[in-house]
């Protein structure tokens, strides 16, 4: 074993399956002491076998393997055109890789991916998200920032790889999703009541109502078989940078528990599996109906999938629109001419009903719909909104915070009449008697307060333009007068008859070749 070996060699114990060489490691999932060869032949063989007991494959496919260069696709890689080979699978191997366009990660691991196409003789595909979308990851992040950023990714390389999969005329995906990251979705799933995905995520082939289904033959495989022990002694090339925007804090919790528990009892991570495939879903429980988008016709239980309605959010300038639960974003989307002339930070009356409207400001747009403010309160309910005079539309309202008072059908109290009982009222009942006029006097009060700061706000952006006009202006004085110092030393060093100094400017310059 070489010098440095992650796995450890333990002492001079034999391997528990040849009995006769010298055990060269301890199995992540089993903990039996094995040596390195046997533990080649194991771990392929129980691949072989899922591949075989769950029909993955079948003789002729054409089989795209999506590579990413990191540690688990390249297994995969090489393990399936191992046993294709060796097994005579039949399969035509192709790797299919999706560029999101992350500089400083994704153009580096596709270096990898070409390396494995020259190592393994797998013909190469490289699908990227500028070609696909328009977008590319920077661009995204640079827009929305590092908080939504892995929806975007998730949703677009979601159909990158069936687009990239249809170029190929491949029949099956087969994806390196390990066991670790099937029981971290298991896990995911239930934490965030996702029905539809907790029925699916444990299947080991999923999509197969739709064009190119994609299959997991390392369901049943512990990530740290794959890299801490197979891909590290077999030396594979593979690339293992984390992606520079990966801020999925919630998956790392995830992750993080999922370590814990197969530190405790390695099997763990399988017994998470076996849970969520033993999971049966109420018959009773309605799951989204499968149809297409009518925009791009790709796969979608709504009426746009959810990649076009990221991207509308995009090419509008609007990326939160698609952010959230589906059903919402949908709504917008019939809803659209109303986002249309719905701005931010516009007033609006909300009409709840009974002669009660309040004006309230739009301040956020949401996955579900438009949000607003009122005073210092979030507005819930359903009611409808009108925008000056001609636009009365049914919309919903929804909120996060607490709830402005309603108005009361209940008639004026006119039983209470005379000094005593007046005297006798208490300030919540006073307020209750003249409910209308708090309610007209917070509305009031909210909508100077809000006029108040959209003129701060006026003012401030019109500051900044002025700066930003005096510093464009600075910086082209400054490369003016660059340049102005550059011709004069280029005339100097042409005066210099060694050429010493003209050299050294050229080198100044980062113009010497
Ligand atoms: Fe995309 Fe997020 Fe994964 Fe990076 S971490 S590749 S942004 S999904």
């Amino acid at each position: 074993m070489e010098a440095g070996a992650k796995p450890k060699i333990s002492g001079a114990r034999l391997c528990c399956s040849c009995n006769q060489r010298r055990a060269a490691l301890k199995r992540p999932k089993t903990l039996e002491q094995i040596c390195r060869e046997c533990f080649y032949e194991v771990f392929e063989e129980e691949i072989h076998q899922v591949i075989v007991e769950n029909q993955l494959f079948k003789p002729g496919e054409r089989i795209a393997i999506g590579a990413s260069g990191g540690k688990d696709s390249t297994v995969l890689a090489y393990v399936l055109s191992e046993l294709n080979r060796r097994h005579n699978y039949g399969l035509d191997l192709f790797l299919l890789s999706v560029d999101e366009g992350i500089t400083g990660y994704r153009d580096d691991s596709l270096e990898t991916v070409k390396r494995n196409e020259l190592q393994y003789g797998l013909p190469l595909k490289i699908v990227s998200y500028k070609d696909l979308y328009g977008w590319t990851m920077d661009e995204i992040v640079k827009m929305i920032g590092l908080k939504n950023n892995c929806t975007f990714c998730g949703v677009f390389r979601r159909q990158a790889l069936d687009r990239g999969a249809a170029l190929l005329k491949v029949d099956k995906v087969a994806t390196g999703h390990n066991a670790d990251d099937i029981a971290e979705t298991v896990l995911l799933n239930i934490l965030r009541g996702d029905i539809a995905r907790l029925g699916r995520c444990t299947s080991i082939t999923t999509g197969e109502d739709g064009p190119i289904p994609r299959c997991k033959p390392f369901k049943y495989t512990y990530e740290k078989e794959i890299i801490s022990t197979y891909a590290y002694f077999k030396k594979l090339d593979y690339f293992s940078t984390e992606c520079i925007y990966s801020p999925n804090a919630y998956r790392g919790f995830a992750r993080e528990f999922i370590k814990d528990l197969e530190r405790i009892r390695p099997r763990a991570i399988l017994d998470i599996i076996k849970s969520g495939e033993n999971f049966r879903i109420a018959t009773s429980t309605k799951m989204p109906e499968q149809g297409t988008c009518e925009r791009c016709g790709y796969i979608s239980s709504q009426k746009w999938c959810k990649a076009c309605v990221l991207l509308e959010g995009l090419n509008r300038g609007l990326p939160k629109l698609g952010i959230g639960r589906s059903r919402g974003l949908n709504s917008d989307v019939k809803k659209d001419h109303l986002e249309n002339v719905m701005e931010l930070g516009e007033l609006v009356f909300i009409n709840f009903g009974q002669g009660l409207s309040i004006m309230a400001v739009i301040y956020e747009r949401c996955g579900k719909g438009l949000l607003f403010e009122f005073g210092a309160h979030r507005i819930t309910g359903e009611g409808s909104v009108t925008r000056g005079q001609h636009l009365p539309v049914r919309y919903l309202v929804f909120a996060s915070a607490s709830i402005p008072p309603m108005a009361s059908s209940a008639p004026p109290d006119s039983a209470i009449t005379g000094q005593n009982s007046r005297k006798s009222l208490g300030f919540l009942a006073n307020a209750k008697k003249h409910k209308h006029s708090f309610i007209q006097f917070a509305a009031m009060t909210g909508i100077l307060l809000l006029s108040i700061r959209s003129l701060g706000q006026k003012y401030r952006i019109h500051d900044l333009q002025e700066d930003t006009a005096a510093l464009k202006q600075e910086q082209a004085s400054l490369t003016e007068r660059i340049n102005y110092i550059k011709r004069g030393l280029r005339h100097e060093a042409s005066l210099d008859p060694t050429g010493v100094f003209a050299s050294r400017i050229r080198l100044l310059f980062g113009e010497d070749n």
